[in-house]
Parts: C-alpha cells; structure tokens; sequence
C-alpha cells in the first residue's frame, strides 16, 4: 500500500521545524522483559510531536491471518501515562480503546504491560526459555497516524538473548528494528532468546530460520527442502518479492500451525515429528503453505482485507482461495519440489478427500459463506460443527483441484491453475491492489476459457456435492471408498482423561436418532464395558439392524439407550488408478502430476 502520507519521512522532522507541513508523531516502542519466568512484557511507548489535547491508543482486537476477534487487551496491564515526571490523566474509552490528556505537551511515554503465556503462531508468549510476540497483541495504533513509521527497541533480559525479526534493523541502535508503518510492525512477529539461527541464501536473497525448542530434525535436510520449496514458489510467480525472508519455528509435544506475514512465518509442530516420513512431509507442506501465503494474501488480498479494520471483523466471501488454494497448493508444491512422488501426493490427496467426505456440514454451509462466517465459526469448533459447516481450507481446496484439472483438461496442461495464480499476482498482488469476488471468479474465468458461473453457483455459493470422478476420470483416476466392516452406529469417542468421551453424533445417525449426545461418558455396550480404541471392533460382532443397549453417563446420569445399527458406510476414500489407462489419460496424469505418479 502506498499513499501521500507514507511517501514522506517525518523521522527528521523537529518541532521547532519553520517547515509549514505539521509535525507528525514520531513513534517509538521499547520492549523489555526483565523477569522472563513471570510472563510479563514491559512495554515503553515513546511519542513525540504529540497530537493535542487529546491522544488516542488504540489496540487490534484480532491479527491478519487469523479471522477471529481475540480481544488482545484481556492481557494487558499496568497502564500509565506521564511527560517527564508528571502523570498525566487517561479514560478508558472502550474496550481497546485509551485516550490521554496530553497538556500540549510534545513528549509522552506510555508503559504498560502485557501477559504472554499462550503458545501460538497469533498469540504472545514469555517464560524462562524465550520470548514470542506479534504486533497485534503487543502494540497500540494512534488513530489517524498508521503510515507513520516505527521503530522498536529489544531489551532482552541476558546478554546471550538474541532477537530474530524480519524488520530491518536500525543502524548503530542495538536491538532497534524499524517498521514502516503499523500494518508491517503487525505483520513482523519477534523472538528473542537463545534460539538456533540458521543463515542461508536462495535466489541471491537473504533467508533465516530460527528454530526454539528441541527436536529430531536433521537441519541440513530440512534446510536443503525449504531451499527448493522457496525456488519452486518463486518460478511460479516469477522471482521473490521481498529483501529477507525469515521463518520462526516453535517445537513441542503435539502442536501444528503456522502463521503467515510479507516476510516472515511462524510455524509450530512436534519436535519428534520429522523422523518419520509422513510427518516430516506434513511439515514440509506447512512450509509450502506459509510460503505460499507471502502471495496469496499477503499481497493478493481480497477487497475486505485490503485496509485491515484492526477494531472489528473483516468479511470477505473469498478465504476459500486464500486458505484453500494455498492447501491445494502445499500438497502440490514438495511434490514439484521432489520432496515427494506422485504416489505420496495421491495418498496426501485422498486423506484430504476423506476428510471433506467424513465432514456432513458440507451438505450443509456453502463455501462462501464458510468464508464469511469464518469469525464466528471456524475458529470457534463445538461438538455441533462437523455437522452443520464445512472449512474453507478443505472445500477450497477441493474446488481448487477440480478447476485446475478442469483448465488442464481444456488445454491439455498447456495451462493451469498456476496460470490463474500469475494472473492474480500480476493484476493485484504486485500493487496491492484487492480483489472483490467477482473479479476472482473472472480471473480463473479467463484462464479457464470458459463461464463458470453455473460451476461456482453449485460448489462455491450452493450445496451440490462434488462430482470427484467427473473431474478424475480423464486423469485416469477414480475415488475409491472403503465399506467399513462395522455397521453403522454414526459417533466419534475419544479417551479423555481416563474417560471414554462421546466426541461427536453425527447428524440423523442412528447414534443421534437413540438420544445419544455428545459429551457423554461411554461405558458400555450391552453390559460390557467398551473403550474407545476399542469400538469399532466391539461393533463388528454386529449385524446392521441390530439392536445394542449402550450405557453412558449423561450429565453425571447413568442412562441407557437402545440402538438399532445401520447399514457399513464409506469412511476411508483413496485416489486409484483405474486397471486399464488409456494414452489420453496418461498423457493428462503425466502432465499434471510427472510421471512419478505411474
Ligand atoms: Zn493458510
């Protein structure tokens, strides 16, 4: 984003300047943490040139990337305002919102501090072994004066601390990093500690990757991946679009998740899940995914993500493609990169169509309201969700892989998805400028050939079920799904501390038709006790139409209820060659996913 304001410096700009342009505020943050075990950052707002009477701090409600309003504030604490060494007189005007008396002075300094004990990629977090912050949960805004630039000061609490950031530092100010504006000091996450920092180049561009946490990843593997994912990204798009590029990763027990910015990423995973192969290539999907972002939706935004509103929701029908594609994408990506082959890509693919298969609230929210209710509900799962939505990452990106194999089907591979990707960045992503859905649509239109109005008012806007073999037949593929062996009993059950916990009933299931409710404690299946590991083996000694008695504790209650068993169902769905494939289908195959694949 550019505009007039940002163009110009103002960090040179004094009060007593003759220069009949206003003074405008210079805005500076020390963060320091000097007992790192009690979570507390120590936060020093520094601004001169002041705005008069009256100045305003307002703090995010939610971070880019994460389309949940968190109500960062709930952590902050110990809130002061003074010029010299006067107090100086504040309100709270809402939620996130202070406003101080300034007194016409020019200089005022803010401290407060800030609560960081939740492990995220969005969040904040502080405790003996490191510091991990983002902007949004960390910084205030001055209303009205967002494009000024700001610089940050580190102060970390033992000399052996390091600080990793992907701002440029300040030169002969140590610890100092300059942001050009708000948007990029949010967009910046830090760390700070004693984590490893890994130097290496791609494309004659600077990258670095800090990694906190032990783990069992072999570095110079991982390094020499991450090496050829950035270089398969890059050719798509034509080049990397940013100086320096840093990746933060968290390791411990059982985590994942990631968090995108322009020039950086945060990732978290298990630090002992790069042995084994399927994990370590989960883990190099999430690179490709969070890569993969520093485009789509980081620079090719949509309209509603264009200017961040960081004080309320921001809605846009469109995160399907940018969370979607992107996730049809990091399959694809390790894939070209050679990571893996095209029968790992196929076996990745198919646990992700089982997934979409298994979740019933496809039938029932369409995609483009998943999108746009991804505030309310994506990020807030109950035991109802699995029946009543479907995630625009998983719906993305199957609709994703049924448009590209729709345009290289019509253009036999000549053109692809990729092409509507190039067409996004070089019509809004290098500019900035954002997308309203209808040009998205138009977008993949062009590079399709043809109108695909009816294609996004059956699986974008509307409810029809995908046709999956449609689509893979001339690839030479067909879904297979696997008939379970037991009947058909519709819940999920999952040992929760030393209880076997009824995790989800399935809508209309026979489960839910018997008052089964999720939550309940199983105990046991015609008087003998069940666990859950153990079900769907306990289940097989049934026929469908049976009757069984299951008890269970509802709300501390001992109950039972009858079931009546249904028919097996398809629960598990692969990718299958079909025996006999012709050239054509081959031919296709071999064009979208290399010849791996046979
Ligand atoms: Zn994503």
């Amino acid at each position: 984003m550019t505009d007039a304001v940002s163009s110009i410096s103002f960090a040179n700009a004094s009060p007593t300047s003759t220069n009949l342009k206003p003074n405008l505020p210079t805005i500076h943050y020390h963060v320091a943490m000097p007992q790192p075990q009690t979570h507390l950052f120590e936060v020093t707002l520094q601004v001169t040139n002041c705005p008069s009477p009256l100045l305003d701090l307002k703090f995010p409600v939610w971070t880019p990337g994460s389309y949940l309003v968190r109500e960062y504030t709930k952590n902050l604490q110990d809130f002061a305002a003074v010029a010299g060494n006067k107090a100086l007189t504040w309100r709270k005007i809402g939620k996130n919102h202070w406003q101080i008396d300034t007194n016409n002075v020019s200089e005022v300094t803010i401290k407060y501090r800030i609560f960081a004990n939740e492990l995220t990629v969005r969040t904040n977090h502080l405790d003996a072994t490191h510091g991990f912050f983002n902007g949004a949960a960390m910084f205030f805004r001055i209303p009205g004066y967002e494009k000024q630039p700001i610089n940050v000061t580190v102060v970390p609490p033992y000399p052996q601390w390091q600080v990793t950031t992907a701002l440029p530092p300040v030169s002969g100010q140590t610890n100092t990093f300059s942001a050009a504006d708000f948007d990029t000091l949010v967009d910046s996450p830090f760390e700070i500690g004693s984590h490893y920092l890994h130097h290496f180049e791609v494309l004659g561009k600077p990258h670095e990757f800090a990694i906190w946490g032990k783990g069992n990843y072999q570095i110079q593997q991982a390094l020499a991946d991450m090496h050829k994912i950035i270089e398969v990204e890059a050719a798509m798009f034509g080049g990397l679009p940013y100086e320096r590029y840093v990746f933060i990763l968290h390791l411990f027990s059982q985590a994942y998740g990631g968090l995108e910015h322009k020039n950086s990423c945060a990732l978290i995973y298990q630090r002992f899940g790069f042995r084994d192969k399927d994990k370590y290539e989960k883990f190099m999907q999430l690179v490709a995914h969070e890569f993969f972002h520093l485009w789509n939706v980081k620079r090719i935004r949509p309209q509603a993500l264009e200017v961040f509103d960081y004080d309320n929701e921001n809605y846009t029908p469109s995160l399907w493609f940018c969370e979607g594609t992107t996730s049809y994408y990091d399959l694809q990506i390790p894939l070209r990169a050679g990571i893996y082959d095209g029968k790992s890509y196929l076996n990745h693919l198919s646990k992700e169509i089982t997934r979409y298969q298994n979740t019933p609230g496809r039938k029932v929210q369409p995609l483009s309201e998943s999108s746009f209710d991804a505030w309310i509900k994506l990020y807030r799962p109950d035991a109802n969700s699995a029946n009543s939505q479907i995630s625009y990452y998983l719906k993305g990106e199957m609709v994703t892989l049924l448009l590209d194999l729709q345009i290289r089907l019509r253009h036999r591979n000549q053109r692809s998805f990729d092409d509507v990707m190039v067409k996004m960045w070089q019509q809004f992503g290098k500019d900035e400028i954002g997308y309203t859905e209808e040009q998205l649509q138009s977008a993949i239109e062009s590079v399709a050939g043809i109108d695909l109005s009816d294609f996004f008012k059956r699986y974008i806007d509307g409810l029809e079920d995908l046709p999956f073999d449609r689509y893979l037949e001339p690839f030479g593929l067909q879904l297979a799904g696997d008939t379970d062996e037991e009947p058909y009993l519709g819940m999920r059950v999952s040992a929760d501390n030393g209880k076997e916990t009824i995790k989800f009933v399935e809508a209309g299931s026979p489960a839910q038709i018997a008052g089964i409710d999720a939550g309940d404690e199983l105990l046991a299946i015609d008087g003998i006790k069940v666990t859950a590991s153990g079900l769907n083996e306990r289940l097989k000694n049934y026929q469908p139409n049976d009757s069984i008695e299951v008890t269970l504790f509802h709300q501390d209650e001992l109950r039972s209820y009858n079931v009546t068993l249904d028919y097996p169902r398809q629960s598990r769905y692969h990718l299958k060659l079909f025996d006999n494939v012709s050239a054509s289908q081959k031919e296709n195959l071999i064009g979208w996913l290399g010849s791996s694949v046979m």
